[in-house]
């Protein structure tokens, strides 16, 4: 599977393998588990408002079809390419599975950077991306959701791009959407309160109070914002926090709320006046009780992974830790992992909370969307720890061995089509 050559589907491939070994799966049935069942390669040209045209690439990928639709982010970001979406599409897959939803993973990206584009490029881009994309997608075929670099507004115009093309509204194509077109109350909120949810139930499994415990963010965007504000909301103190332009840090905890104001005025947490500026590495190395890498991938790696300071790593991007790092953070006692496919699960699930909703026109309240949503995570959260406790695994591989199961006894019962 060459064409998927990137360190991030290596590093999605490893960790499988460490997973199949594990289950002394054998060799012949890895591939069909392992590797994407379709993947699309787009080419968007758009007229710039100088004039001039340009070419973006697009992706998309469906990890498999065997339990239902496929579901995952759509992601804008300079360095997006095929081998990357392919691995957050196979990381989609064991999330589903793990948390028990009816789908398959996918992933898709466009290799541009929304900051630097004109909201009418951004949407000229988007609606470009679906028009490519309808064969490959559908309510009961693949549902696209916000991923980095895209939100609520890009999956309003993907709504609209597609419902022209069927000739009435179509919600249920995507998830996130704002609540005005059939968008789900708690949707923006769900992967930072399920961060923060598990990082309370991760607290009290090691017997640490989150009263005045401290807690370092890397990423202040949707997931690590909502992460941090939740865990202050339990008690917790913020002490550093970082994003594309830099990290801050105030020992005595950030004042969340001027410095909302401030990244919205400024559209970044550098020059928040009441914090210091540090590096992005150092967010990740403050000593502090939780850490919640919150960016991008590869983030922690052989290089920084023994000088982590933290009781507790709350992994809420997708695969913020390499195989490596896992290794070394394995001999680490002190600190435990809540692995990407359970910690930020709350995203996904509450996208399916949403399907739901759009397919029978019924909206639930926001307190029944947040029980279900906290009784799926508790569930699957005692069973990853009963399993790694039981097994004497880490909690990553108990969590990949929950989900890849899952996927692998559908295929081994419905046969070879899906
Ligand atoms: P976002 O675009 O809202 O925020 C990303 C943040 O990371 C921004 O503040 C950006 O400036 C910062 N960032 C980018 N590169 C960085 C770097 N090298 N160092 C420090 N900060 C950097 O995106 P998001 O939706 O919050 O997604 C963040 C992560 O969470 C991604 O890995 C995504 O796949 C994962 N995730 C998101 C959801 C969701 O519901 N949005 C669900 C599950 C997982």
């Amino acid at each position: 599977m060459e064409v998927y050559d990137h360190p991030t589907f290596h590093m999605a491939c490893q960790q499988f393998d460490l997973v199949a070994d594990h289950l002394e799966m054998p060799e012949s049935e890895r591939p069909r588990l392992k590797y994407p069942k379709r993947a699309m390669i787009v080419s968007l040209p758009i007229h710039c408002e100088d004039g001039s045209t340009k070419v973006y690439s697009g992706f998309r990928v469906q990890h498999h079809l065997t339990l239902g639709p496929t579901k995952g982010g759509l992601r804008f970001h300079p360095e997006v390419t095929l081998g990357e979406v392919a691995a957050l599409a196979m990381w989609m897959s064991w999330k589903c599975a793990l948390t028990g939803l009816p789908y398959g993973g996918a992933k898709g990206g466009i290799a541009c950077d929304p900051h630097r584009m004109v909201p009418s490029e951004v949407e000229r881009l988007t609606r470009r991306y679906t028009q490519e994309m309808i064969p490959f997608i559908g309510p009961q075929v693949d549902i696209m959701a916000p991923d980095m670099g895209t939100d609520e507004q890009v999956m309003a115009w993907i709504m609209d791009s597609y419902s022209m093309h069927a000739g009435y509204s179509v919600p249920s194509i995507v998830t996130g959407k704002p609540l005005s077109l059939g968008g789900s109350l708690g949707r923006r909120e769900a992967t930072g309160r399920g961060v923060a949810h598990l990082a309370a139930r991760a607290a009290d499994t090691i017997g640490l109070d989150l009263k005045n415990a401290t807690v370092a963010v890397q990423g202040y965007g949707n997931v690590g914002a909502v992460s941090a504000q939740t865990l202050e909301s339990f008690g917790a103190k913020i002490i550093a926090v970082s994003d594309v332009s830099g990290g801050i840090f105030n020992a005595k905890g950030l004042d969340l709320k001027k410095l909302s104001e401030h990244v919205a005025k400024n559209r970044a947490v550098t020059g928040f006046s009441e914090a210091e500026p540090i590096s992005n590495e150092q967010v990740l190395l403050t000593p502090c009780d939780v850490l919640v890498p919150a960016a991008m991938e590869r983030q922690i790696t052989e290089k920084n992974a023994a000088k982590i300071q933290c009781r507790i790593l709350a992994e809420g991007a997708n695969g913020p830790t390499t195989p490596e790092a896992d290794a070394i953070l394995s001999q680490r006692e002190e600190i435990f992992i809540l692995p990407d496919i359970l910690c930020n699960a709350g995203g996904v699930v509450v996208s399916y909370f949403e399907w739901v909703q759009d397919l029978q026109s019924f909206f639930w309240s926001e307190t029944e969307i947040m029980q279900k949503l906290y009784h799926i995570l508790d569930e699957a959260y005692d069973r990853v720890l009963r399993n790694s406790r039981k097994q004497k695994i880490s909690m990553r591989t108990a969590a990949l061995c929950v989900g890849i199961q899952r996927v692998r006894e559908a295929k081994a019962i419905r046969g070879l089509f899906p």
